[in-house]
């Protein structure tokens, strides 16, 4: 199964991504999770990547694209894989879109994770409390929110016209979000009979 999860930041994306993960017994690459291990290095990207991401803003499409498509060279991507926090840009979406096509396959679906901004703003600001995350203040998760309405919800619609749009209501105990989704997904690309 090649699958991605979107939503807008504080959704529950990362949790529902580590159970989808298992139930399909393929690796999820979330992005964010890279670049937050790579904030600790001491190179010029890293400084530029902390930056970034500090301020809440994207990581360049140059950038990011080529962590990505690096990273699904891996053999553990060979059966699968579930991308969480990427494609975030059109361009990513072209760029993740053409180098699948050159090894023959595609996306069996994108799962979008929906959440109302009042719960999310709440979420984010507690988890950040408890995580320590630099990156999680008032300000910042204002400007994730609106990068995210302004350049990654309109990607819905491109995965919503190749008919492979699956969404799912995030809001309730994770168990039951976690419910709504496997049905959804079973649905939408049942996983292959070994
Ligand atoms: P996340 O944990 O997915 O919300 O990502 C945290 C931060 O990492 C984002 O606010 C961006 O600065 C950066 N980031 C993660 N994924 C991407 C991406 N696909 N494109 C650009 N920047 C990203």
């Amino acid at each position: 199964m090649r699958l991605l999860i979107m939503g807008p930041p504080g959704a529950g994306k990362g949790t529902q991504a580590g159970l989808i993960a298992e139930h399909y017994d393929i690796p999820a690459i979330s992005t964010g999770d890279i670049f937050r291990a790579m904030k600790t290095a001491d190179t010029p990207l890293a400084h530029q990547v902390r930056a970034i991401m500090d301020s809440g803003g994207y990581v360049s499409d140059e950038v990011t694209n080529a962590i990505v498509l690096e990273r699904l060279t891996e053999p553990d991507c060979e059966n699968g894989f579930l991308l969480d926090g990427y494609p975030r840009t059109l361009d990513q979406v072209k760029t993740l879109d053409a180098a699948l096509d050159t090894k023959g396959t595609r996306l069996d679906a994108v799962v979008s994770l929906q959440a109302d901004v009042d719960e999310v703003v709440v979420r984010l600001l507690k988890r950040a409390q408890i995580e320590g995350r630099s990156d999680d203040n008032e300000d910042t998760v204002r400007i994730r929110l609106r990068e995210y309405a302004e350049k990654t919800a309109p990607l819905l619609d491109v995965y919503r016209q190749q008919g492979i749009l699956v969404e799912v209501d995030g809001l309730g105990p994770i168990d039951e979000v976690s419910k709504r989704l496997f049905d959804a997904l079973d649905k939408a690309a049942p996983a292959p009979t070994a």
